[in-house]
């Protein structure tokens, strides 16, 4: 296997390992119709290496090779109400920023379209959404977008557009500076904005690292990501954090003349030495933090209580992996009604229904996202379940 040691993002720095939380599930995404399938599903190496330039953070060990997205897979934050709210603040600031109307948006990584059909609504624009795990109808549909099941092409045969998104989808890319470059060239001499949503590696780095995940190949800081779009030959328009913190944004043009659509300073050297810091304290953070919550969990059971976990998506199956790989949790439950009775990569544990808590007895409800504490809260009452809300 070759390894990556030149930074994607600054494209000078070599990368310097700094923390190998060895296997971790590759397809933390899937949620498997058997326990015998969800046991066996494969384990990938995370070797997290950065760039003392610019801070940018990768899983050099990523084999590409090891993981595919087809339709059978659910990374959709949209069943969230605090996401969706989010997301329609999101396209009401788009629309009125930039010059959307009868313009064509090109969405790679659609998930399952609910943000392009919103764009395309409210802006009055065209759309065209490109996933692979998108298991809608295929084709256009009433709000202007039309969808594609597929990875976006990004070559000769990709329409002609006025404004690219991409929302949690390239941190998932093995070459995320040739895909910006791709772009860069799609866009011609045409003047294109173009608006990345990934999750904040400034978030990922201070803290546990549950978001450390194998489809995640690239942690992007403030400066990093400012760094690999500018190198890619566009203009950024505008960056910052989002969503708690959790999630960071950057917009950015080609062939747009003007002051940018922000005044607001760039990220700069001040943003690479705070990360480098988080980045230095990772590893001990992290290991603490798996023994942690296995101790917390073993001395409730002891106790008589009957410790769950509150949401299956990745971050909760990456804990689970790393906190309860014995499965002593009494549950595991979630809002999507699709993951209900199927089961969780490596570990095997089985999704109910977030009303299987009613009667369980359970007094330590544990959830890995603090942007759903809230939600979360009110549905435990509503459930008439009086647990303690801890977040991992
Ligand atoms: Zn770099």
């Amino acid at each position: 296997m070759d390894l990556v040691t030149r930074c994607s993002a600054c494209g000078e720095g070599e990368l310097v390992p700094f923390a190998d939380l060895g296997t971790i599930p590759v397809f933390c995404g899937v949620h498997w119709a058997s326990r015998d399938e969800a046991l066996a599903s494969p384990l990938g190496r995370m070797e997290l290496s950065y760039c003392p330039s610019c801070a940018y953070v990768r899983n050099v060990a990523f084999e590409p090779e090891l993981l595919h997205y087809d339709t059978t897979m659910d990374t959709n934050l949209h069943h969230s109400p605090a996401f969706q709210s989010f997301s329609a603040e999101l396209v009401k600031h788009l629309t009125e920023r930039y010059p959307l109307r009868g313009a064509t948006v090109l969405d790679i990584g659609c998930g399952q379209g609910e943000f392009l059909r919103e764009l395309c609504h409210v802006a009055g624009a065209r759309g065209i959404g490109y996933d692979a795990m998108y298991a809608g109808p295929v084709g256009p549909d009433p709000s202007g977008a039309e969808f594609h099941s597929g990875h976006a092409p990004l070559d000769g045969t990709t329409p002609p557009f006025d404004f690219v998104t991409s929302r949690h989808w390239f941190e998932h890319i093995d070459d995320p500076y040739d895909f910006l470059v791709t772009l860069r060239t799609l866009a011609g001499d045409r003047p294109v904005r173009g608006y990345l949503e990934v999750p904040d590696a400034c978030y990922d780095m201070a803290t546990a690292g549950w978001e450390v995940i194998y489809p995640h190949v690239s942690y992007f800081d403030a400066y990093s990501l400012r760094r690999i779009v500018e190198r890619a030959g566009w203009r950024v328009e505008d960056t910052g954090p989002l969503f708690q913190g959790m999630f960071r944004f950057v917009e950015f043009s080609a062939n747009v003349s003007g002051p940018p659509a922000s005044t607001a300073p760039l990220p700069g050297a001040d943003a690479v030495s705070r990360q480098l810091e988080a980045i230095r304290g990772f590893g001990a953070r992290h290991f603490a933090e798996r023994d942690k919550w296995r101790t917390l969990i073993a001395d409730r059971i002891a106790d008589g209580d009957h410790p769950v976990l509150w949401g299956a998506g990745s971050r909760g199956v990456q804990f689970l992996h790393l906190a309860d790989p014995d499965g002593k949790l009494a549950a595991v439950v979630d809002v999507n009604s699709r993951k209900w009775g199927r089961f969780l990569p490596v570990t095997g544990h089985e999704v109910t229904a977030p009303s299987t808590l009613a009667g369980l007895g359970t007094r330590t409800v544990i959830i890995t996202n603090p942007a759903y504490r809230d939600e979360i809260g009110a549905t435990l009452r509503d459930l008439g379940v009086d647990a303690e809300l801890l977040v991992a």
